[in-house]
């Protein structure tokens, strides 16, 4: 139990990867569920500052919760509430039952980017270690796995090497597919502030299909075509070679692969680029000259890049801009992926993908798995040599009936996943769907058999990693409803009920956070000098944070000339193994479903500012509802009037997956022969659209993430003419 503190509560903001620090207030009369919130002051990434969504999130916590675990034996049956004994006899039942019949293949978990580090490690310790499964994945898969399969493949190890530091230093800042006023306000808020204090000083490139309140900001907007961007990336490293901006110093010290990067670059002359991309030669040779003539170049990117199904390529793209330039490992310089939830980024940490082990240690890799294993305390070989199932696997694997489990965590797939007809008609083919979930009534609670209540955010203490790798702890400061639990404790209570009584026997969130910390001695992201402790006493730090690191040490920027740890390796060297960063000549390969005589416009999807994913939470304050009442469906005034659409009546939207119906805005801020959705409006909405039901999911090879930003749609009034005569 938390008594509410007289004081104001410290956290993390549970939003977005910008990781903003909150202050909250607790209600100030009695039977009043309302927190006040506003900025911490004292946070050192985002000094006080904080948007909509931070600022009501206190407005939230209390409505439409789950507070007793729920269990239907059928789908077609209504929920009843059972005890939490109930709840595991049910899970013990199933799991025994499916390793008997499929082994441990049958089992999968698919978790969140809400959950904290602790969340991650005990569920992966459960299911990895304990179980023999690696199908632990989580929603990260379709924000951001292809900026980690990214700076893995590039840098040799996951892990964003900028600071939000570098936005007040670098000279030229590349937003490339991210709407960062919208999704990461905080952060464009700072570098609007440094735009407008001294125009001059900071250059903006944006670059995105859409004209929106980031691409207002810019100096330049590149609205390129939707699945061009490899194809601009490209073009920009061509005008580099031809201008002599390479920084043959760097490259020839610090990368390999340069010859074969330089030879396909040669091929993509500014006229060629220019055709694909649908920008003009001079837009081009702008962005390629204020590149070459920066001395700071920061890239942001989110999941417009990541989105794609050649996400991990044009991750490559950008940091081999870097590389050749030399922008990377100093001030105002490198590429930033900016992450979509609030701890995907411990969720990274703590090898909350099916192809990772904590500490960014991968389950291909015998030794990393010896290591957990002990660590864990469990035999050699119990940790699976096969990665598992990333989400859409999962997916396929429950059409194929091969999975007798499926347990999703503080995530709402069926909203967020694409294609969702055929994710429904998967999961009704599984014998035992699980949810653990703060809210009651879902969209993924109507496919569940068995829900349980889940602690959410303030009402469980635990630690979340920002964009930036600074680690902030989100201490309780609110009780639970009901009977919810948190998430490490349902995975760890399971988890000795399974006989695994030493492993899983934490007296608190600390205890796991310090096991947890202890496992990254020695990697790149080490946090071994990190404590629930220490972080309470001295506020967020930034890791790498070894042993003996005082507080304020961390490190801010990764790959520098100058490194003070050994888990971060100095002089410019990268973590491949000889210390070369790689760069990479993959082929742009264009839109996985391009648009066609039947289906002839490409619906991109994204987000609005109020409105956080599946509006649990955000639909439930009035001011957001007031801002964002309805999706809209963005169309260009020239596809409207092709397509006989009229702004303000309705439009139905197809693809080769389904129909959803949108109210239309002409406008000319949208390229023509793309249309815009918003994500939000999942099937229990009053406004219902959900907009990824149309989408495809055919995915990145390397990262397995979705192609969720382009699929080739129609458009026709609704109701169609002749129906409504
Ligand atoms: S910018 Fe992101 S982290 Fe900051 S307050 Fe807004 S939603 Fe929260």
């Amino acid at each position: 139990m938390v008594s509410a503190p007289a004081a104001a509560a410290l956290a993390q903001c549970p939003y977005c990867g910008v990781g903003c620090g909150l202050e909250l207030k607790p209600p100030a009369a009695a039977g009043d569920p309302h927190w006040t919130t506003r900025g911490d002051r004292l946070h050192p990434s985002s000094l006080g500052q904080v948007c909509v969504k931070g600022a009501t999130v206190g407005e939230t916590l209390h409505h439409n919760r789950l507070t007793t675990p729920l269990w239907r034996e059928r789908r077609d049956q209504p929920f009843q509430p059972i005890s939490w004994e109930a709840a595991f006899e049910q899970l013990l039942t199933q799991i025994r039952r499916t390793l008997a019949d499929q082994g441990p293949a049958g089992l999968a978990i698919y978790g969140s980017g809400q959950f904290l580090t602790e969340d991650y490690y005990v569920a992966n310790k459960l299911l990895k270690g304990a179980l023999g499964s690696n199908n632990f994945d989580a929603n990260s898969r379709l924000c951001m796995s292809s900026a980690v399969a990214g700076y893995a493949r590039s840098l040799g190890s996951d892990g964003p090497p900028c600071c939000y530091d570098d936005l007040d230093a670098a000279d030229l800042v590349v937003l490339i597919g991210t709407n960062t006023a919208e999704c990461h306000p905080v952060l464009f808020q700072r570098l609007l502030k440094r735009k407008r204090k001294d125009r001059q000083a900071l250059r903006l490139v944006v670059v995105d299909p859409r004209a929106t309140a980031t691409s207002d900001a810019a100096d330049l907007h590149l609205a390129l075509r939707p699945g061009t961007d490899l194809v601009l990336l490209h073009g920009v490293g061509h005008l580099l070679l031809q201008a002599a901006a390479i920084n043959q110093g760097f490259v020839a010290a610090h990368t390999q692969g340069f010859a074969e990067l330089a030879a396909l670059w040669q091929v993509w002359t500014p006229q060629r680029v220019s055709d694909l991309c649908g920008i003009s030669e001079a837009d081009l040779h702008q962005l390629a000259q204020w590149w070459a003539g920066s001395a700071g170049v920061l890239s942001l990117w989110s999941m417009g890049v990541n989105q794609s199904s050649e996400g991990t390529a044009t991750v490559a793209g950008i940091i081999n801009l870097h590389l050749v330039t030399g922008q990377i490992g100093r001030k105002g310089a490198g590429p930033f992926s900016l992450t979509g939830q609030p701890n995907a980024m411990g969720g990274r940490e703590a090898g909350g993908l099916a192809q990772l082990l904590p500490g960014y240690r991968v389950v291909a890799n015998a030794e990393h798995r010896a290591e957990v294993e002990r660590h864990w305390g469990f035999a050699p070989g119990s940790i699976a040599a096969e990665p598992g199932l990333a989400v859409w696997q999962q997916i396929e694997a429950m059409e194929r009936g091969d999975l007798g489990l499926w347990w999703v965590a503080a995530t709402n797939p069926l909203v967020s996943m694409p294609s969702l007809d055929r994710v429904r008609a998967a999961v009704a083919n599984c014998p035992l769907v699980v949810l653990s979930e703060a809210y009651a009534d879902t969209e993924t609670a109507e496919v569940a058999h068995l829900v349980l209540p889940a602690a959410q955010w303030s009402e469980k203490s635990g630690v979340m990693t920002n964009s930036e790798r600074r680690v902030t702890l989100c201490a309780a400061f609110r009780d639970p409803p009901g009977e919810a639990r948190a998430d490490w404790a349902i995975f760890a209570e399971l988890g000795r009920r399974l006989g695994f009584v030493d492993q899983f026997s934490y007296g608190s969130a600390a205890e796991v956070y310090a096991e947890f910390t202890a496992l990254t001695a020695g990697r790149v992201c080490e946090v071994s000098g990190l404590s629930h402790d220490l972080l309470a006493q001295h506020g967020p730090q930034q890791w790498p944070f070894p042993a003996g690191t005082q507080p304020g040490g961390g490190q801010a920027r990764l790959y520098g000339e100058v490194c003070a740890f050994p888990a971060a390796p100095a002089g410019h060297r990268f973590p491949t193994g000889n210390g070369r960063a790689r760069l990479w000549a993959d082929l742009p390969l264009g839109l996985a479903e391009p648009p066609c005589d039947a289906y002839p416009l490409v619906l991109t999807v994204g987000r609005y500012l109020g409105h956080w994913h599946t509006m649990t939470r955000t639909a439930h304050v009035a001011r957001i509802v007031k801002q964002h009442p309805e999706p809209l469906l963005e169309v260009h005034p020239t596809d409207g009037e092709r397509h006989g659409l009229v702004d303000g009546a309705m439009a139905q939207v197809s693809s080769r997956r389904g129909s959803v119906t949108a109210r239309v805005q002409l406008t000319d801020r949208i390229r023509p022969g793309t249309v815009f959705l918003p994500m939000h409006w999942g099937a229990t909405q009053a406004k219902a659209c959900e907009a990824n039901r149309l989408m495809h999911e055919l995915g990145c090879p390397h990262s397995k993430q979705p192609e969720l930003k382009a699929a080739a749609v129609w458009v026709a009034p609704w109701p169609r003419p002749e129906a409504s005569t």
